[in-house]
């Protein structure tokens, strides 16, 4: 069977080692991202460079969307010039950005309309699981569309979950969100402590990281937070953008959640404080 023709939108942080990634792998990717300077890498890799997403929608049989939050996911798919001007009945768009499971909902019914199917993939691991193709991704939609675009996930992460129908991987995702944010807090928290304590961090972190208290979030942001590295993986601001969105969840559900709340006051504190563009371990100058 031919290699499925990729489309690819937004290079940030995690797009652009994604579509290297796709391209590593042998699939024909065709890039689109707003500001157009970001597609370069990628061309002399070997992609096609779009100048539109109708163009590239149509010339693509899988569409994969790595942007911000919902409003861009919105704009990209049904903006005036959005990818529904160019997708082709059949065609599969395949949203890995974090968004809203709700809206998410949404959107496949309004590309339904159209012969078009979606699956919500976001996924976890940073940029150094997108680099190295070992993230989580965790897939909602219609299990055929996700079985053909198994080949796919393949070449971008380790860990492929079909978690159910759609909306099912960004509620999967939100999951993951909470459980690393409130961690995210202890961490900072924790280091706040050894540094008054006049503890080094770094031996700090060699005796906590391999006990009871290890964790992703110790092992790869508690070295930057003791080298004063606060350069963004993941920013402040979208640490913010994903509680915020696991907050309105439990709000729908009419369900308590004390820490998601804490952690959501803590990070729009951050965002107050002009902090957003830090990485998410800049945290700790906020309880400084
Ligand atoms: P990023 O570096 O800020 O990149 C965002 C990308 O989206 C850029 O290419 C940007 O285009 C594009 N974009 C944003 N709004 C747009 C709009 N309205 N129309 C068109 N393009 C738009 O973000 P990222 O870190 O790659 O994160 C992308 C998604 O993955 C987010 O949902 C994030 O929550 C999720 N995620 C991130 C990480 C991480 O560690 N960074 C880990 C897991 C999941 P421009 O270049 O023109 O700005």
């Amino acid at each position: 069977m031919e290699p499925l023709k990729i489309g690819f939108v937004g290079l940030g942080v995690m797009g652009s080692p994604m579509a290297a990634n796709l391209l590593k792998a042998g699939f024909g990717v065709s890039v689109y991202n707003r500001t157009p300077s970001k597609c370069s890498p990628l061309m002399d890799r070997g992609a096609n460079v779009c100048k539109s997403l109708p163009d590239l929608a149509s010339s693509s049989r899988v569409v994969i969307t790595m942007v911000s939050d919902t409003p861009d996911v919105e704009a990209v798919l049904f903006g005036t010039e959005g990818l529904a001007k160019g997708l082709q009945p059949g065609a599969i768009v395949i949203d890995m950005s974090t968004i809203s499971p709700s809206a998410t909902i949404g959107f496949s019914g309004r590309l339904q309309e159209q012969g078009v199917s979606m699956l919500d993939a976001p996924v976890s691991g940073g940029e150094t699981g997108a680099i190295a193709g070992t993230l989580s991704i965790m897939v909602g939609g219609a299990q055929t569309a996700y079985e053909l675009c198994k080949p796919l996930f393949d070449a971008l992460g380790r860990t492929i979950v079909y978690a159910g129908p759609s909306g099912s991987g960004q509620k999967t995702k939100l999951v993951n969100q909470v459980i690393g944010a409130l961690n995210l807090l202890a961490v900072v928290e924790g280091l706040r402590l050894a540094t008054a304590s006049e503890l080094d961090i770094e031996t700090t972190l060699k005796a906590v990281g391999a006990g009871a208290a290890g964790s992703w979030m110790v092992s790869n942001l508690g070295p930057k937070i003791a080298m004063g590295d606060f350069r963004p993986g993941f920013s402040i601001r979208l640490q913010q953008k994903d509680v915020r969105l696991a907050s309105e969840c439990f709000s729908e559900l009419g369900a308590n959640a004390p820490g998601t709340s804490l952690m959501l006051s803590l990070l729009n504190s951050a965002l107050e404080k002009g902090l957003g563009e830090l990485g998410n371990q800049g945290l700790y100058q906020l309880l400084a």
